[in-house]
């Protein structure tokens, strides 16, 4: 591999809760193991190489994730990227556009149908830190450490059978609330449930930048970029990562009226 390719989704409209950042993680990651590596922006209106190494999608508003999906489905170079086994992190709303379908700006709308799951709306936003342990789900099998974000959402995502979860809470909202499974049989597993994995597909409704927070997810990406296995990856020691995970593992809520 020459340079680590990688690509950095609609950073002009996915690029509000500071996702960006886990393209800088990565790059950074690699770098400091010596491999060279550059992120790809692509915007709106461009097509999406199908051959980058690792692919990442973040958050975003209500109209902008429509149009995010409108593209990336008149397009297909991510599905074509997703189905040659590319790794690709997806964030809040790039979680409910790489899905079946989601409700935004009063609506249900198409997604890019990568994930097994449809996103209906919570009656109250989930804001606040998330804590989970990892399933260790196909793809995401070398996850040991717990996973820490900071979640921003209306969205309460269901799980198809295709698609299992990231992580099972010990903290915060997480894909759906109570009222969004009431009617479903696997409510339990539904309930617990954050995030989504499934093929190549990692998705989280963690901010942080996700990555920052959770160095071991950052490198399962990076190896899986690399086609290596996690262990094979030379571990960094940043005191000031472990330092925040403390921190952030630990955080309490602020009232309300403070969020
Ligand atoms: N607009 C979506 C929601 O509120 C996603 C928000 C986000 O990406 N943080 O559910």
């Amino acid at each position: 591999m020459t340079s680590l390719q990688i690509g950095l989704i609609l950073p002009d409209i996915l690029g509000t809760y500071g996702d960006d950042g886990n393209a800088l993680v990565l790059r950074q990651r690699a770098r400091m193991r010596g491999l060279e590596a550059e992120i790809i922006p692509i915007k709106l209106g461009e097509p999406v190489p199908e051959s980058l190494d690792v692919y990442a999608l973040g958050g975003g508003e209500d109209t902008a994730q429509i149009l995010a999906a409108e593209h990336l489905i008149a397009d297909g170079g991510l599905t074509r990227a997703a189905s040659a086994g590319r790794p690709i992190l997806a964030i809040c709303a790039g979680l409910q556009v790489l899905g079946e379908s989601f409700r935004a700006s009063g609506r249900v709308v198409d997604g890019v149908g990568l994930i097994d799951a449809t996103t209906a709306s919570m009656a109250e936003r989930a804001i606040g830190e998330v804590a989970t342990e990892p399933t260790k789900a196909g793809i995401t099998a070398e996850l040991t450490e717990p996973l820490t974000g900071f979640e921003n959402h209306m969205g309460a995502t269901i799980l198809g059978p295709a698609a299992q979860p990231l992580g099972t809470l010990t903290r915060g909202t997480g894909n759906a609330d109570t009222a969004a499974i009431l009617d479903l049989s696997d409510k339990a597993v539904q309930r617990s449930a954050e995030g989504a994995v499934q093929g190549s597909v990692i998705a989280t409704y963690m901010h942080g930048p996700v990555l920052a927070r959770n160095p071991q997810l950052a490198d399962l990406l990076l190896a899986k970029a690399m086609g290596v296995a996690l262990s094979e990856l030379e571990p960094l020691s940043i005191p000031a990562i472990d330092q925040l995970r403390t921190e952030r593992f630990n955080a309490s809520e602020p009232p309300r009226s403070q969020r």
